[in-house]
């Protein structure tokens, strides 16, 4: 499998130039526990120049395995960028490389604190210990962090005064 994204400019059709396919994950250079890339970088791209610029648009897409910050499980994530828009300076060359450009762009929409959430999935932590979505109603029979209509400082006021 390729991996690299390129983009030839000789002879450029004044229309455009639609390329699209799947690129070696490898070049996320994104190996390690909590964030691992799974799957190559899939793009479908339109590109066109104007003068020496390369304009590129289009969508794109590459899964990953992320593990949750707060449970620790591992899920898939896929990152899925439609509506792409990135351009270059192609001044003086014979190929456009945009592989640096579209990583860049993965790795921006990659989560920092990656949670289930996020993929779909209900997190452990939140079902089982406590809840911290406060739009949810707790679980009857279960005591919540914060019983409704007190406060969590409450507990403070059972604490003997001097
Ligand atoms: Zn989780």
């Amino acid at each position: 499998m390729q991996d690299r994204v390129i983009i030839p400019l000789e002879e450029f059709p004044e229309e455009g130039v639609f390329i699209e396919g799947e690129a070696d994950g490898a070049l996320f250079g994104i190996d390690h526990t909590g964030a691992q890339s799974i799957g190559p970088l899939t793009y479908s791209l339109e590109a066109q120049l104007y003068e020496t610029e390369l304009v590129v648009r289009g969508s794109i897409s590459a899964p990953f395995l992320l593990r949750c910050d707060r449970c620790l499980r591992e899920f898939e994530y896929t990152v899925a960028i439609d509506g792409l828009t990135i351009s270059c300076d192609v001044k003086g060359k014979a190929v456009a490389d945009v592989t640096e450009e579209l990583r860049e762009e993965v790795l921006l929409e990659l989560p920092g604190y990656p949670k289930c959430e996020i993929s779909g999935l209900e997190c452990e932590i939140n079902d089982t210990f406590c809840d911290f979505r406060l739009d949810k109603d707790p679980h009857s029979g279960v005591n919540s962090a914060t019983p409704s209509g007190n406060s969590v400082w409450d507990a403070l006021d059972d604490f003997p005064r001097k």
